[in-house]
């Protein structure tokens, strides 16, 4: 089979993966979260205009299952899926969201520093994984793809046997070093605990088959072990929660996992206004000024969401220019999605 290459820009980006001391490896899980979450809101929003497509908001699910003995997570989703061209182009260049960033930052000589700053996606996989194989079915397609890498030297694609549409991707995790011990990566609680902290607004299940201990039934002191699919998120967003249930610690996470600063922010605003318009707003005062902020390409906005759907990533018109340093979100039920996201 024939190994294709990265693009040169894509191996600097995986280069620096493989070979990260980043301390907060632990966000590969998040970053794959992510894309199978986005993933399925896409064939969601299709479902909604497309009868044909046959599922309802419930049939959506991210899966996470663990194999200790062969060292693998699996994160599978019931989305959109990818076709060949577009494993291909997706998984084969940096996204187009992070790579303007990426080169920025990369101009400034300050390598290591753009994974904390940016969300670097797919490629975080390869922080903890030996080998990455991707398993996909397009939506509307009858052939499946898998797409696999070790890192640098390239990657293969050929077909394969998928009944469902959706993806799954199989990270073959790192063996441990003197410095990193990959194997907490196999950890069940370990894996539940880091979907809790970044993952717990995503707005679809993600499951996973956890192992508990019961009392054997008509014995006092024998265990037996059993094993339930298990919902890990609480799925409600952090602007959804009353005031009373946060502590300054949950805003202040929320904030920097979610706008990519290392600070806790200065100040937050959390407000709920019901009326002629229903909205939940969070918004943030950030310690420090955006790198960018005075610069020509710096945006001002506020993310836009309906009903818990992020529509606008940066929605200029929230935001009145002497705020344009005020990072944060709007939430309403009253925007109407039937058409088009936009
Ligand atoms: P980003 O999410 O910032 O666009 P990524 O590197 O994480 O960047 O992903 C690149 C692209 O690959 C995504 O934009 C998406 O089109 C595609 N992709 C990644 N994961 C999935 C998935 N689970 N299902 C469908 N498409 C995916």
């Amino acid at each position: 089979m024939e190994t294709k290459q990265f693009k040169a820009e894509s191996k600097k980006l995986l280069e620096m993966m493989i070979n990260s001391i980043y301390t907060h490896k632990e966000i590969f899980l998040r970053e794959l979260i992510s894309n199978a979450s986005d993933a399925i809101d896409k064939l969601y929003f299709k479902s909604l205009t497309d009868d044909s497509v046959g599922m309802n908001k419930d049939d959506f699910e991210i899966l996470i299952s663990l194999d200790k003995d062969n060292r693998t997570i699996t994160i599978s989703d019931n989305g959109i899926g990818m076709t060949k061209d577009e494993l291909e182009n997706n998984l084969g260049t940096i996204a187009k969201s992070g790579s303007l960033d990426f080169k920025t930052k990369n101009d400034l000589g300050e390598d290591v520093d753009i994974i904390g700053q940016f969300g670097v996606g797919f490629y975080s996989a390869f922080m903890v994984s030996k080998l990455v194989t991707v398993r996909s079915k397009a939506y509307g397609s009858d052939t499946a793809y898998e797409w696999q890498s070790e890192g640098v030297d390239g990657y293969t694609i050929e077909e394969c046997d998928k009944s469902k549409s959706g993806t799954e991707i199989i990270l073959k995790i790192k063996d441990n070093t003197e410095e990193e011990k990959y194997d907490e990566y196999l950890e069940q609680y370990r894996l539940q605990s880091i979907i809790r902290k970044y993952s717990d607004y995503i707005r679809f299940p993600i499951k996973m088959d956890v192992e508990h201990q019961r009392k054997k039934e008509s014995t006092e002191d024998e265990y037996e072990k059993f094993i339930e699919r298990e919902t890990i998120n609480s799925m409600i967003p952090i602007w959804k929660k009353n005031k009373n249930e946060l502590k300054d610690e949950d805003y202040n996470t929320f904030y920097k996992e979610k706008f990519f600063d290392y600070t806790d922010p200065i100040k937050h605003i959390h407000v709920k206004t019901e009326g002629t318009a229903t909205y939940n707003a969070l918004m943030y005062i950030p310690a420090k000024a955006p790198y960018d902020y005075y610069t020509k390409e710096f945006e001002k906005g506020l993310q836009l969401y309906a009903n818990g759907v992020l529509i606008m990533d940066k929605c200029a018109e929230l935001l009145p220019d002497y705020f344009s340093f005020v990072k944060g979100l709007v939430d309403s039920a009253d925007l109407s999605l039937n058409i088009s996201r936009e």
